[in-house]
């Protein structure tokens, strides 16, 4: 089994040859290398994977095309000429790390090779989805989260009598997933406006939620759960994902199955995959108090317990449309954390299995609203203005209880910790466009 491990691919004093990579607030250090899909603006040229070093991308099919990946298993190399991550994800963390090695050995300022026809300014690149996603399905992992919007219907009991034994989630739309920059309409439906019968009518509580987003690499046979200790062979990385969420069409539509028109109408994606070897110095242990119920054992592992978290800062910017034209910049909302999830990648991806669910490459599932236990931290609106009731003030005199047309969400989120270098993800934007009309 391969287990995730800090090696020299995350060694502090790494530098690379493409200068801005060196830079002490990029995002994408050598020491990152995340990947994604790139077609050149502009260009006829087909899409192309490639991983992000400083403000430029080292295409890999270039690499490819150069002999430069010739040192690496056929199905390391022959996954790097596709439009899509799917068949890297499919042949395993293995690859993947082999993959990695390559890259960083490349890319370093000691590489006996400098191949800079293989680099494209990111400016001149625009990014696709980095897979092509067959289902997405979305956990409720935050216990912050949970707690705080449970807390709005009933005061008395927030957490309900599963959220502690198992994570919590539904199965989601992955046609309207869309890489971040793509703008979002405003979704119209029924909404419970206090009369006898419901309004359809644009939504008025639109809102987003800040979450991380994990892709599934090697799949699991139909029929065929995942044990706990093998969970993460089948995580291949991390994005950013914002799950848009009507609140006021949620509210009247999803008793008794769950959400469905109030989510489906889009969720945004960071186009950059940042994988899990690339996370390996960020882990952090699970949070668990012993007031807690124990967990059962298919979902419990000693390692999992002691590091099957991951360390993300993740915040949530905003940018009004007059906030745009008065050239004020984005407002920070909020800042939580990934480490402080109550259920792991591990734990989701063994429950999700755990009845025989096949889970297939490119797979993309949602962590949940990631909330804190402080007010800062809250990933949402209907938790940040408590329903609307508290709005939000913005630079620009202007105030927020849910968000409006022109509005620009801006996801952001990086590891830090001592001893390494920061890492980030890049950015997930979303700017909502008026509904459309029947
Ligand atoms: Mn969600």
């Amino acid at each position: 089994m391969h287990l995730p491990a800090v090696d020299g691919t995350h060694h502090a004093a790494l530098e690379s040859w493409v200068e801005s990579a060196n830079a002490s607030d990029t995002d994408f250090p050598v020491q990152n290398l995340a990947l994604g899909v790139f077609r050149r603006r502009g260009s006829t040229s087909l899409p192309a994977i490639g991983a992000a070093i400083g403000d430029k991308i080292f295409d890999l099919r270039a690499c490819f095309d150069m002999g430069l990946l010739d040192v690496l298993p056929p199905a390391a190399r022959l996954s790097c000429t596709g439009w899509s991550l799917n068949n890297l994800m499919g042949a395993g963390r293995e690859i993947a790390a082999a993959l990695r090695r390559r890259i960083s050995e490349l890319l370093r300022a000691d590489s006996a090779l400098r191949p800079e026809a293989a680099l494209v300014k990111m400016k001149d690149a625009e990014m696709l989805l980095p897979a092509e996603i067959g289902d997405y399905t979305d956990f409720y992992a935050s216990v912050h989260h949970a707690a705080n919007v449970g807390r709005m219907f009933r005061p008395d009991n927030p957490l309900l009598p599963n959220y502690k034994y198992l994570p919590v989630a539904y199965h989601g739309r992955a046609s309207s997933v869309v890489a971040g920059g793509a703008p979002v309409r405003r979704p119209s439906g029924q909404i419970q406006a206090g009369g006898e019968a419901p309004v359809y009518e644009p939504s008025r509580m639109l809102d987003y939620e800040s979450e991380v987003g994990m892709f599934i690499g090697r799949g699991n046979a139909l029929g065929t759960p995942v044990p706990i200790v093998r969970a993460e062979e089948h995580l291949f990385g991390f994005c950013l994902l914002n799950d848009w969420s009507a609140r006021d069409i949620q509210a009247w539509e999803y008793q008794p199955l769950g959400p469905f028109l109030a989510k489906n109408f889009a969720t945004s994606i960071s186009p950059w995959v940042v994988t899990a070897d690339a996370m390996a110095p960020f882990r952090a242990p699970l949070e668990r108090t012993t007031a807690d119920p124990a967990q059962l054992p298919y979902l419990q592992s000693d390692w999992n317990d002691a590091s099957g978290a991951f360390s993300i800062a993740i915040e949530v910017w905003l940018r009004t449309a007059r906030m745009r034209s008065d050239g004020i910049s984005a407002q920070r909302l909020s800042r939580g954390n990934f480490e402080s999830m109550f259920w792991s990648p591990a734990q989701m991806i063994a429950h999700h299995a755990s009845g025989g669910c096949n889970l297939r490459s490119g797979d993309l599932l949602g962590s949940g609203t990631i909330s804190g236990p402080g007010e800062q931290s809250r990933g949402c609106l209907m938790e940040l203005t408590e329903r609307g009731t508290k709005p939000v003030q913005l630079a620009s005199s202007e105030q927020r209880s849910f968000l409006e047309d022109g509005d620009e969400v801006i996801l952001r989120g990086y590891c830090e910790r001592p001893g390494f270098r920061r890492i980030g993800f890049g950015e997930c934007r979303g700017i909502v466009e008026p509904s459309s009309t029947l």
